[in-house]
């Protein structure tokens, strides 16, 4: 009970990272809402409510934390999650590719953090914990869109951290290697194999370890903890 009665909204929980969040958080006694564009890949394990939030409109982050305080009254934790990924290098990159990319994994986050701090303010306690990757701090040749949002969102974390480490609101960015979710099952095979293959450990994630580290992040266990990145990648970025 790491998160008893603590309310949380999770973004692109219809599976992968966000589903095993989903699931870890509600064990852990938290009142979860998961949100997604689309509904759950699979059932969740425990009492999840879903709720539709496209992390792009400005709209419905207002509706979705409205509705929540509504419901619960307060918001005490944001897994901002939801991400899209694409390898279009820089002289290939389309400008309506660069703009949906930078929409969905880096505004996306900026807009989910600005509804959660002016509730979290108003309380004077809430953590966030941002999804980045490990492409957020290193780079891979091509998928310049991503590395740009990635990157964002780590510094993007660490501004938030610093503006408001005075009233009680935590923030900090995780930086998945590679894991095995619907998103890295969808790609192709080989450059898996490449980047598993380069990871010390010889094999990819699992959802549920990610999930392990964002539990941390929001507890009560972290609270001296902001500002911070915390690499879950096998040892690939100790390299
Ligand atoms: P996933 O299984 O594809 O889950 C991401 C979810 O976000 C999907 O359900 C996706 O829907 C949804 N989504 C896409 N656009 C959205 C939007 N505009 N609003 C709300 N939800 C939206 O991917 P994952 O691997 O679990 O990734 C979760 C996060 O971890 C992402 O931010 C990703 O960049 C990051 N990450 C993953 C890895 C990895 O190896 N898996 C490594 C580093 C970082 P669609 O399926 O329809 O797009």
């Amino acid at each position: 009970m790491r998160l008893k009665d603590k309310v949380a909204l999770i973004t692109g929980a219809a599976g992968g990272i966000g589903h095993a969040v989903a699931e870890l958080f509600t064990k852990e006694g938290a009142i979860v809402i998961a949100t997604d564009i689309k509904p759950p890949e699979k059932p969740y394990a425990g009492d999840v409510e879903v709720m539709t939030l496209d992390v792009t409109s400005e709209e419905q982050w207002a509706t979705t934390v409205a509705a929540i305080l509504r419901r619960h009254g307060r918001l005490d934790i944001l897994i901002n999650n939801a991400g899209i990924i694409a390898y279009e290098p820089l002289d290939k990159l389309e400008m309506r590719e660069w703009q949906k990319m930078i929409a969905v994994d880096q505004t996306g986050v900026f807009l989910g953090m600005r509804e959660a701090v002016r509730v979290m303010r108003r309380q004077q306690a809430g953590a966030i914990v941002n999804i980045s990757s490990i492409w957020g701090s290193a780079a891979v040749s091509g998928a310049h869109s991503y590395h740009a949002a990635k990157g964002a969102v780590r510094n993007m974390s660490k501004n938030a951290a610093m503006t408001y480490a005075g009233e009680g609101i935590r923030v900090n960015s995780v930086h998945p290697g590679f894991i095995h979710t619907p998103l890295t099952d969808a790609q192709n095979p080989e450059l898996n194999r490449i980047v598993i293959d380069t990871t010390p450990m010889k094999r990819g994630g699992q959802p549920m370890e990610i999930a392990y580290g964002c539990l941390f992040l929001a507890s009560d266990e972290a609270s001296y903890v902001t500002g911070t990145e915390l690499n879950i990648d096998g040892g690939y970025l100790a390299q």
